[in-house]
Order: C-alpha cells, then structure tokens, then sequence
C-alpha cells in the first residue's frame, strides 16, 4: 500500500509504516468486551450478551471493533463521501486484528441503489470489503446481492420504519450456492439492513452469516 507518510487522520507527518499517528490511534475506541452476536458491549462474561441469549440474531456473529463515534465517525463518514482506499486499509486493520475472523467463503458487500451508486461513483462498503478480499485472501463477490429498490436515508427513522423502508430492498441471485458468507458494510447503526439481507439470505439456504463492519453505534441500554 502507499503511504504518503501523513497521518489519514489529522495529516501530521508520521512513520511511513504507520496510517496514523499516536493521538489519532488512541481515539480509535475500541468495542470493550463485544458480544459475538450484536457487537454491543458485553456487561457479563462469555461470548453472548444477555440479550442475544435470550434472542438470537438472524446471524452467527457480528464484528465491528470500533465504536462508531469521535474521530471513527469522521472517518467512516470520509470513506462514504470520498474513495480512499488507504484510509479504508487502515480501518481494515482493527476489523483484522480485533479478533480470530473465522473463515467464510465469500464476502459480500452491502450494495448501493444503482442511483446512489452513480450519483457517488463507488461504493464505500464495496472498497472496505475489497480491502479485507486482499488482506485475509478471501474471494468478493459484489455481484450476487444487489439493491433493487431505492430507500430513503434511514437515519431519523424509528427501529419499525427503518424495516418497512427496507422490505424488498435487496435481490440475491447466485453466481454460485454459497453455504458461509461475511456481509461487509461500513458501519452498524440498528442493524436492520443486516436483518433484511440475512433474512433474504437465509430463504435461499445459506446456513452460516457474518456481519462484519468496521464500527458499531452503542445503543443506550
Ligand atoms: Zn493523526
Ligand atoms: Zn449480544
């Protein structure tokens, strides 16, 4: 990967072996303690929260390191708006080292309405799951899943609005029969686009679903 020797967070001149520099990695927050399921912090020891235990989510596990706030948020943000791929690189990185990824056979990336995506020109999740195609070696596919109806921004809406804004959102026509798959996306809000999509997923047999995100919103509870 190039890099430029400037920090991709504030753009100080660093280590050329670094992405960012000391301050800007230490306001990276990490997740503390992360159930396997949601993401969320865990308040009780072992792999799932309380909640998930109670009730599954319709995946295996979900990983999102970061807690998307502060100068994650900013990043995250900057990756949607602007294609770059050192930056989305260097975020990869804590998705990589957080945890043992367990392997899947392919990553697919949330798709853009094909609107959005001309309107932008790239797909941030699309460049994130890139990023993780060529550091852990496994193959992407952002072809089988597609986005077939424009949705409104989900942000303001209600946890029921947001599923009702994205019921037949999403199409998943196979290129091959997948039976493992890691869902890329950026960042994990609600998790309802994840609800939607492995519900559709699971309909056409896939039997082990990850979500995998650089940052996860912390829900008040
Ligand atoms: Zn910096
Ligand atoms: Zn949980």
């Amino acid at each position: 990967m190039l890099n430029p020797g400037l920090c991709l967070g504030c753009g100080i001149s660093i280590k050329s072996s670094r992405y960012f520099c000391r301050h800007c990695d230490q306001s990276l927050a990490r997740v503390t303690n992360p159930c396997r399921a949601c993401g969320q912090p865990n308040p009780v020891t072992g792999e799932l929260c309380p909640a998930c235990l109670h009730k599954p989510p319709p995946w295996q596990a979900m990983i999102a390191p970061l807690v998307y706030q502060d100068a994650t948020r900013r990043l995250v943000h900057q990756l949607k708006f602007s294609e770059n791929t050192p930056l989305a690189e260097a975020l990869v990185q804590h998705l990589i080292s957080a945890y043992q990824l367990r392997p899947v056979q392919v990553l697919l990336p949330v798709p853009l309405h094909r609107s959005r995506l001309l309107e932008r020109g790239f797909n941030q999740s699309l460049e994130i799951a890139d990023a993780l195609s060529r550091r852990l070696q496994i193959p992407l596919d952002p072809h089988s899943l597609q986005r077939i109806r424009a949705t409104d921004a989900q942000s303001g809406l209600s946890l029921n609005q947001r599923q009702q804004n994205l019921a037949k959102a999403f199409d998943y026509q196979p290129r091959q029969a997948y039976r493992a798959v890691a869902i890329v996306d950026d960042v994990i809000t609600s998790g309802s686009t994840m609800t939607e999509i492995c519900k559709l997923l699971r309909r056409q047999g896939i039997e082990h679903i990850e979500a995998w995100s650089l940052a996860r919103a912390l829900a008040n509870r």
